[in-house]
């Protein structure tokens, strides 16, 4: 371990020390809050997966919170948090008022299938008011988000080339194009991994992800979606709005927005509140940058198209001054799976 690893896992196990300490003397949700002081705190959820769903699922762990660790979150944030509403998040934001102390907000992104089936009976339950943020293109039809597409046609081309050798090498050439050759070279307990991995790459790549999804059905044909992979239909969001929860706009296509020419960006960032309001018949208020990316012009289009405010993924508490780069902080299974560990993880600590 180099001396910097070395420096960071010393500071690692110092915070987990601290965190159980806190935990044991009843001391942490106190400490939260000192912590937060009058700094709201948004939260960020995207699949919310029965425990046997998830290793059915292409989407990235880091992305993932199981049902009862969910349950368990939301029952904490009734009972040592005050949960507002967008409506009020917005209203403070917009009139310059202070929030009051341990101010939470719940949002999902995307508008996944297990949002409306997993998650919405939680919040009913835990009476949570939430914001949903849709990317519209996708709900309501059969498509995949390219980030799972592209990692269910690796494994697809991974297991069509372990036997069909004239496959592989066409695989291999078309691959090594967009840097994808290695996922030939995954054995057979790692595939997935390897897989995901990729995708996170590719993520971090800052391109126009059409031309890799077009590769990969010209060398296999779309992958099969797996059920557990789908989004909402629009009478599901129109329930979910009668029951109080807003929805929010997150693009059309969820291609990552300062990868995209000007106008495209800007398209994608005015259709998706429209294609909300035309279902709502209300106004949308708030935005989110597909992957947390985003850059000036794309903030500039944000506003110019009637958002009030946006969020990204950089995390910590909100800096209300920032109306159009709204840190989050992102919820997923690993770092919050105890309820010390949650606690720990919405003030920053881990
Ligand atoms: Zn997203």
């Amino acid at each position: 371990m180099t001396p910097m690893g070395l420096a960071r896992a010393a500071k690692g196990a110092a915070k987990r020390t601290m965190v159980a300490s806190l935990a044991t003397t009843g001391a942490l949700a106190a400490w939260t809050s000192v912590k937060l002081r009058r700094r709201p705190i948004v939260l960020t959820y995207h699949r919310v997966l029965a425990p046997a769903a998830v290793d059915q699922s292409w989407s990235h762990p880091a992305i993932i919170v199981t049902q009862p660790t969910f349950a368990m979150h939301m029952r904490l944030l009734r009972r040592e948090f005050n949960v507002i509403s967008l409506d009020e998040f917005v209203a403070r934001i917009e009139s310059h008022r202070p929030f009051d102390p341990n101010s939470c907000l719940v949002t999902f992104d995307d508008g996944w299938r297990d949002t409306y089936d997993e998650a919405w009976p939680i919040l009913q339950e835990c009476r949570i008011p939430a914001v949903v943020f849709l990317s519209t293109g996708f709900i309501g039809t059969a498509r995949m988000f390219w980030q799972e597409e592209i990692g269910a046609a690796l494994v697809d081309a991974w297991r069509r080339a372990r036997a069909d050798e004239a496959f592989r090498r066409r695989a291999q050439a078309q691959l090594a194009e967009h840097g994808l050759d290695g996922m030939l070279a995954a054995d057979e307990s790692s595939s997935r991994a390897t897989a995901l991995t990729m995708v996170r790459d590719v993520k971090g790549r800052m391109v126009d992800t059409r031309p890799i999804v077009d590769a990969l059905r010209a060398l296999n044909g779309a992958p099969a979606r797996t059920p557990v992979d789908a989004f909402m239909d629009w009478d599901q969001v129109e329930e979910m709005y009668a029951g109080g929860v807003a929805f929010g706009g997150h693009g059309v296509s969820h291609r990552l927005l300062p990868a995209l020419s000007t106008g495209e960006a800007r398209d994608e960032v005015t259709q998706s509140r429209q294609d909300i309001e035309a279902r709502l018949g209300a106004g949308v208020r708030a935005f989110a940058y597909p992957n947390g990316d985003w850059n000036a012009d794309v903030a500039e289009a944000v506003r110019d198209a009637g958002y009030a405010v946006a969020f990204g993924t950089a995390e910590g508490p909100v800096d209300a001054g920032d109306r159009y780069a709204l840190r989050r902080v992102n919820m997923h299974e690993g770092p919050t799976a105890h309820p010390s560990m949650f606690l720990a993880r919405v003030a920053g600590v881990i």
